[in-house]
């Protein structure tokens, strides 16, 4: 779950789509601060899970995505940390 600050005031919890789906409607820029934990805050934008997925974006060598909600995620990984599920190694 994301919070957000918008003008100083936090908001939320949302969930990643949720989230994702106010970005779109431009209802936060998209460096609006946003933390997973309330401690760290980063822009939205510099969250690889939320942005929107392109055809160009670049995945390192150590990265795919997941099959379930299309989060980056470590090649390597058996469980998403986007959506918790299980997903098969590449
Ligand atoms: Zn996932």
């Amino acid at each position: 779950m994301y919070y957000v600050k918008v003008l100083g005031k936090l908001r939320g919890p949302f969930s990643p789509a949720r989230a994702l789906a106010l970005l779109e409607e431009g209802r936060w820029d998209w460096t609006v601060p946003m933390s997973e934990d309330k401690i760290s805050w980063q822009p939205a934008n510099e969250y690889p899970e939320l942005v929107p997925q392109s055809a160009d974006r670049v995945l390192s060598a150590d990265e795919r995505l997941c099959p379930e909600c299309g989060g980056v995620v470590k090649a390597k990984a058996i469980l998403c940390k986007h959506c918790r599920r299980g997903i098969s190694a590449a």
